[in-house]
């Protein structure tokens, strides 16, 4: 596929900050020394520190994170960015493209909520145009989307695939076709937190051919390793550049680093897969049975580790779950999601709790209502 000058997405970037270097850290100083005075650092470690490892700041983006991050998402080191969390890079998306107080991004609701946080603490706008509720579950309309993007002319638009809490994969040819429309116009970012919950495709290897996609990746889920708060940012190798120049200084905790080293570094993946295979074993177990207690009305099918789920009464099944201790999410809050919870899936003696639970909960006020009836 030929690439024309109109492809280039750094050209979407804020033109503000084109020829931003950013902060020149003591870190960004290559030379080569034994002895380093130049950042104010202490002289001895701290007593917690017992190897010394924290003494120092970090490197911006170790190169030994970086490549276990691109192994693992398939991509080349220059095209990912490691940051805090994917939150940061939803962030920095934001911080580059769109310039406050004027420029727009696009987001399909029920979604994430951390695209409109960060575009309202930015100054910039907020277009929803709204997943169709169907019956095969929350369906994208990607020309609405596209439609959307060129009205209003914003930078990116975010699609969470599978989305939180709609748990729906959307088709990676969709998600081509969208950045190919609006190559040369605005950033189309995939969102793929769950994505090793799904019987699908990531999107990163989009970036082959449209140099206009990010793509999102956390360990915070499948990994287990929300707490060290390592999300990636992939996308086009200037792109990355770019975000970087926007990133704090020194983003990435050494012992954070370490830590996710010494969990991707062992037999690669394992029991990271073992545990996706156990939840999705679950997700099947714990979506057949809540389909068929009594006051549930939509139990809607998902494909990351966790159900969305309509009641009758969501405020008794809530009640239920509270009493045995059992804390989910409530979305009642949510337009159109007015009577839903979000259950994570979780051991399967937790699951199996659920279960239990709501079972007896909902049979109970079944039976008293056609008590009531007779
Ligand atoms: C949990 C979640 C994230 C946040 O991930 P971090 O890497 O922990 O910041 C991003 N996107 C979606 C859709 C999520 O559900």
């Amino acid at each position: 596929m030929s690439q024309t000058r109109d492809d280039n997405p750094l050209d979407l970037l804020r033109e503000d900050l084109r020829d931003f270097a950013g902060y020149k850290s003591a870190r960004s100083d290559k030379r080569s020394g034994r002895v380093w005075l130049n950042a104010n650092e202490a002289a001895w470690p701290s007593v917690a520190d017992c190897d010394g490892a924290v003494r120092r700041y970090p490197d911006p983006q170790p190169p030994a994170l970086r490549d276990a991050l691109a192994r693992l998402y398939g991509c080349a080191p220059e095209q990912l960015l490691a940051g805090r969390g994917s939150d940061e890079g939803i962030d920095l998306l934001v911080r580059a493209f769109c310039r406050p107080g004027g420029d727009a991004i696009v987001i399909a609701p029920p979604t994430f909520g951390m695209y409109a946080v960060s575009a309202r603490l930015h100054g910039a706008r907020v277009v929803e145009v709204p997943l169709r509720d169907c019956a095969e579950g929350f369906v994208c309309d990607f020309d609405a989307l596209a439609e959307a993007a060129e009205r209003e002319a914003a930078k990116l638009v975010f699609v969470c695939s599978p989305g939180n809490p709609s748990g729906t994969l959307l088709p990676l040819a969709s998600i081509d076709a969208l950045a190919q429309r609006l190559s040369g116009r605005a950033i189309v970012v995939v969102d793929e937190a769950y994505i090793e919950f799904a019987d699908g495709e990531s999107a990163v290897s989009l970036l082959r051919r449209r140099r206009n996609v990010a793509v999102l990746r956390t360990l915070s889920k499948a990994h287990a390793l929300a707490a060290a708060r390592i999300g990636s940012t992939i996308a086009d190798a200037g792109v990355v550049a770019a975000l970087q120049r926007c990133q704090a200084p020194y983003p990435l905790p050494t012992p954070c680093v370490n830590l996710t080293l010494r969990a991707l570094g062992e037999v690669p993946g394992n029991t990271t897969k073992a545990r996706v295979a156990t939840a999705m074993c679950e997700r099947d177990t714990l979506f057949q049975a809540l389909q068929g207690l009594p006051g549930v009305r939509r139990v809607y099918p998902s494909q990351a580790n966790f159900l969305l789920l309509r009641f009758d009464d969501a405020q008794a099944a809530l009640d239920a779950l509270l009493d045995a201790g059992v804390v989910v999410r409530d979305f009642r809050h949510a337009p159109g999601l007015d009577d839903a919870l979000r259950i994570s899936l979780g051991t399967p003696e937790q699951n199996a709790a659920v279960i239990e639970v709501l079972g007896r909960a909902l049979r109970a006020s079944a039976a008293v209502a056609t008590g009531a009836a007779a």
